[in-house]
């Protein structure tokens, strides 16, 4: 089958020829690894998502989750797929040999899950919440706790959820309102309403290990008062056998416009005051805990939007290489041969914003797991520190450019078919309706743009944001080397130099105590800093893309070529319209912040 989710040739570069995955088998904890390891992992991955995925992805749109006697049921396709993906160890992959992981590199866990992002995000969305709930209870749950909740959830037979939102608060999760009362056991009894749960209920695992927030009796206000508890749906005996149904009730399911296949659920906790919850780690620290899986999700969120946006790209340049319309502007003979829609200069537009964006993301979401890999193992502790420093003012950017240029594709793929794309024939308009969700959930679109202006550019002294700078230099300096990039280099440059001066200004804003005036634009800013981190990306792209044309063979040169276009497309075409937003930011535009309700 052709590449039609994901094109492996770009997988293959991104791993071998950007991010130097064989370089991590040098590494003590990757040293039984080899490319050849990592390409069979790539090729089951591949395998199974193609298979038992990418069928049942429009049956699972068509066919959502149904309310039936307080469960929710499902199309029977999902549970065997999952079955498959946990059986060929994708659930532990980057877990130790010892508990039966495959010790696999994050960059490499990544790339093998993008298949099953790309042919079925709904389904391998139960999967990625059962690995963040699971690598949770590692990071921070008792050794009693792993035993009876983390063990049955690596071998695949408890699945995981996260369980923050309720009705009165999303975003603002400082005002939660679930409590949870100390009980005589030691446990604790948990009781509040939860909406929007993804996988809160389904009948695919034998138990589902809730990790819900939720505010003690003493708790201080705020977010400084909010602590984690693992509430399964089925208690769990010492001898590990499943115990009586807890009091967790499913209230309803939500009707979505996409992501259809992953049930969303409202879920009442202690409706007969007997929910039974245990505390992990220490009380009022909940919140610190949760950002794990949360920055975690944030990285799943903007690969997940990236492979949606994959999946429209190569949907719709196959579409445009089949699809005869019309004849080029200055051969209108009516009798000549039409030609491909990918022969028309606008089309070839579309599609090369698309290849810009989505190429673009990938590059940057694996750079974020390459980052990941770093944090845990370089040899020394500062540089691992450094590493993860790096990733945490990366997150809000890795989560949301996708979130917001993959969405983007998607529309573009959906103008290429033209009418056909705007039907439900065709994969498309699904694909667009499945990444909307990624810009709203995982912290919105404004949230990731408060915590990137607001908190993660000026941490510890800004040491990361320097460190990024640093990289970014460091690759013009190599592009300088070739004549051939100056004019892609130059915009990147002007770009980054600007948005400096710009950050120091708001951070002046902010340290002065302007602080509404500071974030009131911060969503430009956002865009301007992701567009700066994606140029980069691409300059670096264009940079190994020219050197490894100059040996080029076959179909490798149409390859290399192809990346040059893109980064030009996005370099000289994208990357300077930031200008605009970056005048707006020095000015302390005030368009929106001086706009009055009553004016609306
Ligand atoms: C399909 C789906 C799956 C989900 N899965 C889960 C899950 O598994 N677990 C879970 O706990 N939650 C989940 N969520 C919830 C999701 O994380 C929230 O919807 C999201 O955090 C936003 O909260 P909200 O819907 O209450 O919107 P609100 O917080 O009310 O926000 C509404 C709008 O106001 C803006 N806004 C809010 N506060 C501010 C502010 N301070 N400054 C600027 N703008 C602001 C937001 O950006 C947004 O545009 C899911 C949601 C959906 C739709």
């Amino acid at each position: 089958m052709a590449d039609t989710l994901l094109c492996r040739r770009n997988l293959a570069f991104e791993l071998y020829e950007m991010h130097n995955a064989e370089a991590l088998c040098e590494r003590p904890r990757f040293a039984e690894h080899n490319r050849e390891t990592f390409d069979a992992a790539l090729g089951t991955a591949h395998s199974i998502a193609r298979d038992l995925f990418a069928p049942h992805n429009r049956k699972g749109d068509e066919h959502e989750p149904q309310y039936v006697n307080g469960a929710a049921e499902l199309i029977p396709e999902v549970a065997p797929a999952l079955a498959a993906f946990i059986e060929a160890g994708f659930l532990n992959a980057t877990r130790d040999f010892e508990v039966g992981g495959m010790q696999l590199p994050n960059l490499l866990s990544q790339a093998c899950f993008a298949h099953f992002q790309s042919a079925n995000i709904a389904s391998s969305s139960y999967a990625m919440l059962t690995m963040g709930a699971s690598n949770l209870i590692e990071a921070f749950g008792s050794a009693e706790q792993q035993q009876r909740f983390l063990t049955p959830m690596i071998e695949g037979r408890f699945f995981g959820t996260m369980a923050l939102t309720e009705p009165h608060a999303g975003s603002s999760l400082s005002d939660i309102r679930t409590k949870a009362e100390p009980a005589a056991d030691g446990s604790y009894r948990i009781k509040g309403n939860k909406i929007f749960i993804s996988g809160g209920d389904q009948p695919i695992s034998e138990n589902i290990v809730h990790m819900v927030l939720a505010k003690l009796p003493d708790a201080p206000a705020g977010v400084k008062g909010i602590s984690l508890f693992i509430v399964p749906k089925f208690l769990v005996n010492d001898d590990g056998s499943l115990g009586a149904r807890n009091d967790v009730a499913l209230a309803g399911l939500f009707h979505k416009m996409g992501w259809r296949g992953t049930t969303s659920t409202a879920l009442n906790f202690g409706d007969n005051d007997n929910c039974v919850g245990y505390l992990v780690g220490k009380p009022h620290h909940g919140l610190a805990y949760m950002f794990q899986m949360m920055n975690e999700a944030r990285i799943g969120v903007g690969m997940g939007a990236t492979m949606l946006g994959y999946a429209g790209y190569l949907y719709s340049l196959d579409y445009a290489r089949n699809r005869p319309q019309g004849r080029h502007p200055d051969g209108k003979d009516p009798s000549s041969a039409q030609v491909s829609i990918v022969e028309h200069a606008d089309v070839r537009r579309m599609l090369l914003t698309q290849k810009a964006y989505v190429e673009g993301a990938l590059d940057l979401g694996l750079l974020g797991a390459r980052l990941f890999d770093d944090s845990m193992t370089l040899p020394t502790e500062d540089e691992r520190k450094q590493a993860l420093e790096l990733l945490d003012l990366l997150t809000p950017i890795i989560k949301s450019w996708p979130s917001e240029f993959c969405l983007k594709a998607n529309e573009l793929a959906i103008q290429i078919l033209g009418g056909h794309g705007y039907t439900r024939e065709y994969p498309v308009e699904q694909y667009y309706r499945d990444n909307r969700l990624n810009p709203i959930h995982e912290g919105t679109h404004g949230i990731q743009s408060l915590d990137l202006l607001g908190r993660k550019v000026s941490m510890n002294g800004g040491a990361a944001l320097k460190a990024l700078l640093k990289q970014i230099h460091g690759t013009c300096a190599q592009a300088a080397e070739m004549p051939e990039l100056n004019s892609l280099r130059t915009p990147l440059e002007q770009l980054v130099n600007r948005l400096q001066t710009v950050t120091l200004a708001l951070l002046g804003d902010l340290m002065a105590g302007k602080v509404n005036q500071g974030l009131a634009n911060s969503a430009l800013y956002l865009k301007a800093f992701g567009h700066a981190v994606v140029g980069w990306r691409w300059l670096a792209q264009a940079v190994v893309a020219q050197q490894a044309l100059r040996q080029a063979q076959g179909d490798d040169v149409a390859f290399y070529q192809g990346k040059l276009q893109a980064a030009r497309y996005f370099l000289t075409w994208e990357v300077p319209s930031c200008q605009h937003e970056l005048a707006l930011l020095e000015a302390r535009d005030d368009t929106c912040l001086a706009m009055q309700d009553a004016w609306f």
